[in-house]
């Protein structure tokens, strides 16, 4: 009997596999590994970075592996940083807000991103300035290749915009075939007192001041700043299905930005980490995007970055919207946006 997906990806798109098996232990991996070393297989988090294409006729043929692995453990603190384990399987922001109540700054710019901790390295999870790889000590995966554990030290994950060393390995072989299973992240954190805020990104100083907050503000109410923001920003994905931002930024030359600046009259460069970034939200709605419905799949009107299932969407009616965004795109700009969310299978 083909096993339904509709819950447990964010788009709450209808979508089916062969088989699910949730990872309770890591004990359990040695044998999972060799029961499925010659079967097609996928990492499934939370579901909320995914556009699954299946029927209930034609499922996934495969297995979809879940991290159902918990807990977080403290390791020993050095150099005045606290340093902890938390295992993939739980809930990113659960986590993040578990760090703030124990009094450790750092995770604060990256509150209410949906998913789980185990994905959270795959694209190096960014928000409000802050990228997870900073603060990422120590990957722990399951090599589902040589079957045995791995530790990578965050010097060797290439994190990089929307970008690692796991999505570039699992993503580069054949789609079906990912290699390393995130079996948990170790995190390094600096006491709340002692944490230096955060608040280049537009709007963050502004909702502080809003909510009352005096200078310099302590990490929790830069999480309660950035969580009042992003619920106004971003659709709630349990009332309506969508996987947050679907393109990337585009990263372009210094050159590049400055003469379609010059073209084009407000639009936003950002320079972050040595790299130029445009956004894609201001570049979407620009194109006349914003707002357009095609069958149950709708542009956000509030945010053009976001792509909306309003009830009954299929995954090719939001691939065909997302299609007709990066042509319009193109035509106006000479751009060609590229999905943030992982299309399975690939088109
Ligand atoms: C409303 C909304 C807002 C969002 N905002 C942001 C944002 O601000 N910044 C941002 O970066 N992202 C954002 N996202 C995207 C998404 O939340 C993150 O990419 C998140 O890390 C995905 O986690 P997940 O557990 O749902 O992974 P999934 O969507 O299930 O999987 C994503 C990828 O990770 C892989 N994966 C998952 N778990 C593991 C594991 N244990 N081991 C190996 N591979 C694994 C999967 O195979 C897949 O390739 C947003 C999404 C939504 C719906």
């Amino acid at each position: 009997m083909p096993i339904p997906l509709q819950s447990l990806n964010t788009l709450g798109l209808a979508a089916w596999t062969d088989e699910l098996v949730r990872v309770t232990g890591s004990t359990q991996l040695p044998a999972i590994s060799q029961a499925i070393t010659n079967k097609d297989r996928f990492i499934l988090g939370g579901g909320s970075n995914l556009v699954l294409q299946s029927s209930q006729d034609a499922p996934l043929a495969l297995v979809c592996v879940q991290s159902s692995l918990k807990g977080i453990v403290r390791l020993p603190a050095r150099e005045g940083l606290s340093r902890l384990r938390c295992a993939s399987g739980e809930n990113w922001h659960d986590f993040v807000m578990w760090t703030l109540a124990h009094g450790l700054g750092g995770l604060e710019n990256l509150a209410l991103i949906p998913g789980t901790v185990g994905a959270a390295p795959i694209q190096n999870i960014g928000a409000y300035g802050v990228e997870v790889g900073e603060r990422i000590e120590a990957v722990h995966a399951w090599d589902f290749e040589r079957h045995d554990h791995v530790v990578f030290p965050t010097e060797s994950c290439q994190f990089g915009y929307r970008h690692s060393l796991f999505k570039e390995i699992n993503f580069q072989g054949p789609w079906n075939r990912p290699r390393f299973f995130i079996t948990a992240v170790d995190f390094a954190l600096a006491p709340a007192t002692k944490t230096q805020p955060i608040l280049s990104y537009k709007g963050i100083t502004e909702r502080l001041a809003e909510l009352g907050v005096t200078q310099p503000p302590l990490p929790m109410q830069v999480a309660h700043a950035v969580i009042s923001l992003r619920k106004e920003k971003l659709p709630d994905p349990n009332e309506v299905g969508n996987v947050g931002s679907f393109f990337k930024n585009p990263v372009v030359s210094e050159e590049f930005a400055k003469a379609l600046a010059s073209q084009n009259p407000g639009l936003p460069v950002f320079h972050q980490n040595n790299q130029t970034k445009l956004s894609a939200g201001w570049l979407i709605e620009s194109a006349g995007m914003k707002g357009v419905q095609r069958g149950e799949a709708a542009v956000s009107a509030d945010h053009a970055l976001v792509l909306t299932n309003l009830g009954a969407a299929t995954a090719r009616d939001v691939l065909g919207l997302a299609h007709e965004i990066q042509e319009a795109v193109m035509a106006r700009f000479g751009l060609w946006l590229e999905p943030e969310p992982q299309i399975i299978p690939p088109i």
